[in-house]
């Protein structure tokens, strides 16, 4: 395994600081919040103090992972110098109203994964390669911290989670190696899997049972979405993070090459999630406003449902065309 130092985590937090900030983006997935505790448990041991933010709250099924609870929704600087980590983030809009008092912040360093990030910080870390933040966190803190079992399990959720569980084509040698490195913290993947997959409540399924029911194609089968909206969540008593995942229905049938999911909130805002095979769906979400990888990304919308949706369909469909 390719042993690099990408970032000196101790030199950069030597002193210079009063406060750490960990930041990672609006509704979070397991690399993101694995990632930001990995680090925050990592870091607690310091002199400065660490705080941990996300936009939104955490999904229950992630209340397994140690520290969960230093997680916050509202931000605001202290008094002293503050460092930012902004974890899995390719651009600030993902810290909704955060972002413009991060940048006020005396220093900012960026680690992500994803091709569209915007580079928006003093430091940029950012590698396409790694299949997940967390691949990036345990490059970094393996050469300085003792990766405990706590560290461990953060670093595996993260991993595990942008993988599909070691599935997707991301997933590289160096993915498993790392595994098997947090394997021998003791990690139990099989418990990991429970927690994060195989958990949900009833009212999930439910859920799941409307957004199939409205599944729908293109002319050439080659494009299927689904549509889900907050009238739905509430008749469940579901939340949005519930939807995770569901857009795999979508892209996991046999002839479809870009499943999508249209959900769609009271105040006019669609949440576009994409899933491809074969197309690189990240450049679509881009000129939409939104980002990703090449086969995952999202991006978000303002306007009347369905024209948000003939939209997306039209763009996703000259993929198709070209060439
Ligand atoms: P999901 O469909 O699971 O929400 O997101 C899939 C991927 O696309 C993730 O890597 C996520 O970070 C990215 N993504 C989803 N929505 C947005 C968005 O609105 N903006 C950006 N920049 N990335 C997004
Ligand atoms: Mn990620």
């Amino acid at each position: 395994m390719r042993d690099s130092n990408p970032l000196n985590l101790r030199s950069l937090i030597a002193g210079n600081y009063d406060h750490i900030y960990i930041f990672t983006h609006l509704r979070p997935d397991g690399d993101a919040i694995g990632s930001s505790l990995a680090l925050a448990n990592a870091l607690k041991t310091g002199c400065n103090t660490v705080e941990v933010f996300c936009p939104d709250v955490i999904p229950s099924r992630y209340s397994f992972l140690p520290g969960v609870d230093l997680f916050q929704d509202s931000f605001t600087a202290r008094e002293g110098k503050g460092l930012a980590f902004i974890l899995d983030c390719s651009d600030l809009r993902r810290l909704n109203n955060m972002g413009d008092k991060v940048l006020q912040l005396d220093k900012i360093v960026n680690i992500d994964h994803h091709i569209t990030n915007e580079k928006f910080g003093d430091v940029n870390l950012i590698d396409a390669s790694a299949a997940s933040t967390g691949e990036i966190m345990y490059q970094i803190l393996q050469h300085d911290y003792e990766l405990n079992y706590e560290i461990s399990l953060c670093l595996y959720v993260a991993i595990s989670s942008d993988t599909g569980s070691f599935k997707y084509e991301n997933t590289t040698p160096q993915t498993m190696e790392i595994a098997a490195r947090l394997l021998e913290k003791g990690i139990n993947p099989s418990y990991v899997s429970q927690k994060i997959f195989d958990e949900y409540p009833a009212s999930t399924v439910f859920l799941l049972r409307d957004a199939l029911a409205s599944l729908q194609f293109d002319a050439t089968e080659k494009i299927a979405w689904m549509v889900v909206n907050d009238e739905t969540l509430r008749k469940h008593g579901a939340e949005a993070s519930d939807l995770d995942g569901f857009v795999n229905y979508a892209k996991n049938i046999k002839s479809v090459e870009v499943g999508i999911f249209f959900y769609q909130t009271d105040n006019k805002e669609t949440k576009v999630g994409f899933r491809s095979k074969t197309v690189d769906i990240a450049s679509v979400a881009y000129s939409l406003g939104g980002g990703g990888h090449p086969r995952a990304a999202g991006c978000t919308l303002r306007g009347e449902p369905e024209e948000v949706i003939d939209k997306v369909i039209q763009s996703v469909t000259q993929l198709f065309c070209k060439g």
